[in-house]
């Protein structure tokens, strides 16, 4: 390795993976390169290799948390560019298994936009950093290892328009290039094993529509958020983004997929387990035609189980899990990621592969046992259902008739939804005891949302949890 390419890393991917990782390389790199395949566009527009952006993606309160400390007044900026601000608690509506929570502000900020206003905002960010260059419409075809195939020394790249491939070397390379990443393939062409994969075979549709609602549709709340329950598993959700819009996103599992044509998604969205997303686009003006999304399947790439592993290779964010999007964890787990890569490198310049996907697993397990758990839930979603998973789904639908009238328990529940606080939080003795005089009393009681805007029609169904 030559002088030239001893500082230079190399991020596979220009997406939310992608930003975050050059911007903690950028702190110990002299130049980080960053490639994709797409020509990047202002912040709001959309782009092929990230057809997900056309549907909602919230935003947890870890994730904004981590965005800020990357990224001094992001908050700030966005939400001087149009974004929304609001209090994760006090101004969502969060309606988990046919109950809905007891809004109270918490002093935790919510921040509302569609997926190509952040990631543009965050990629503009990513290019004033110093010795940072972006290079696209390049189709990344695979990577360059030394004779001995032990150490990864670049990567072989050829423009998106055809031609000769070029090769850029790298000290380290990350894999940021999402659900498709290529490096399984690359390892097995390179002689080494392939990384073992959990899968949950969730069957997810998703469509998407934006409106702009009529004056006072939402109540004052920025967001409705409606989880399914065992007995009706569909789910939506209605949030603010810039722009004066509201997005909204529509859910089912296991084939049951929401239709595209504006009849079809009006009366899946009118079906959900509660009536408040439908009486709030009831008179609204839609913006566009709802957009499908299918998503088969959660995968996670065991790749800290691997006995060999190439030197100066890394991978983060989708590529090495991807979740239900259901529970909006994806860009705060591609965050804490990059919080995990920027505290190996202040030690090695280039981590070693097996401590960083230790640690890597060791931030995925709490996201992949919250988003696989509230999964298996459902009947329909085939998988093992260990003690654990069984135990914390019949707790959970406890916990969420408790905080439809404790805020103390609700505002805990949005804690560990926002990745703030571990789920053990909520098994303390204190809040365990809180949970069952909360859900004895209540199931005494009607299920009717709180302020009697809608009744869930199932008292006993566990929800998924989808993000602020
Ligand atoms: C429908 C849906 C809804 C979601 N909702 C949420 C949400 O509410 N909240 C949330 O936090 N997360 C959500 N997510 C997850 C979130 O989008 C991802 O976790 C996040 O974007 C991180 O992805 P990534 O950067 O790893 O990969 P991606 O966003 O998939 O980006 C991969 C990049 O690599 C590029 N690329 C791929 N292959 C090549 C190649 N061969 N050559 C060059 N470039 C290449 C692509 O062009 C793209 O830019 C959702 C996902 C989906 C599918």
């Amino acid at each position: 390795m030559d002088e030239m390419t001893r500082d230079q890393a190399v991020v596979l991917g220009v997406s939310m993976a992608g930003l975050l990782a050059a911007r903690v390389l950028a702190e110990r790199f002299e130049r980080v390169v960053m490639i994709d395949r797409d020509p990047l566009p202002p912040a709001g527009g959309h782009r092929q290799g990230v057809p997900h952006g056309r549907h909602l993606h919230g935003l947890h309160p870890r994730g904004r948390e981590i965005l800020d400390e990357l990224f001094p007044g992001f908050t700030a900026a966005l939400t001087a560019d149009g974004a929304v601000g609001g209090d994760v608690l006090g101004d969502l509506r969060w309606q988990l298994s046919g109950h809905q929570l007891r809004q109270a502000a918490i002093g935790l900020p919510a921040l509302f936009a569609s997926r190509p206003f952040l990631e543009g905002h965050v990629r503009a960010m990513v290019r004033r950093l110093p010795g940072v260059r972006i290079l696209e419409q390049r189709s990344i075809c695979g990577l360059v290892a030394t004779p001995d195939r032990r150490t990864i020394t670049g990567v072989e790249v050829r423009p998106v328009s055809g031609g000769a491939p070029d090769r850029i070397p790298a000290s380290l390379v990350v894999d940021a290039t999402g659900r498709g990443s290529r490096t399984p393939v690359w390892l097995g062409e390179l002689g080494y094993p392939q990384p073992a994969q959990d899968r949950v075979e969730i069957g997810l549709g998703y469509a998407t529509r934006n409106y702009r609602l009529r004056p006072g549709a939402m109540n004052g709340d920025q967001m409705i958020l409606t989880t399914g329950t065992t007995a009706n598993p569909r789910a939506g959700v209605l949030a603010a983004t810039e722009g004066g819009r509201h997005m909204l996103t529509i859910a089912g599992i296991r084939g049951d997929h929401p239709p595209t044509d504006p009849a079809g998604f009006g009366a899946f969205a009118a079906s959900l387990p509660t009536t408040d997303i439908a009486a709030a686009i009831t008179g609204a003006e839609p913006a566009d035609d709802p957009v499908p999304f299918r998503f088969p399947v959660s995968v996670r790439h065991r790749y800290e189980r691997l006995a060999r592993f190439p030197g100066h290779l890394l991978v983060i964010g989708d590529a090495i899990c991807s979740f239900n999007p259901l529970y909006g964890q994806g860009m705060t787990v591609a965050a804490i990621e990059a919080m995990t890569l920027r505290r190996l490198l202040v030690r090695h310049a280039v981590p070693d592969a097996r401590r960083y996907f230790r640690a890597i697993a060791a931030a995925i397990d709490v996201p992949w046992d919250i988003a696989v758990g509230g999964d298996l839930a459902f009947p329909q979603v085939p998988g093992r259902r260990s003690a654990k998973v069984r135990l914390v789904n019949s707790y959970l639908p406890r916990v969420h008739a408790a905080a439809a009238h404790d805020e103390v328990l609700a505002a805990s529940l949005v804690r560990v939804i926002g990745l703030k606080d571990r789920p053990q939080t909520l098994l303390r003795p204190h809040r365990v005891l809180r949970v069952l005089r909360g859900s004895l009393a209540a199931s005494r009681e009607p299920i009717v949302a709180p302020g009697g805007r809608a009744r869930a029609d199932s008292p006993a169904g566990q929800a998924a949890q989808p993000a602020p």
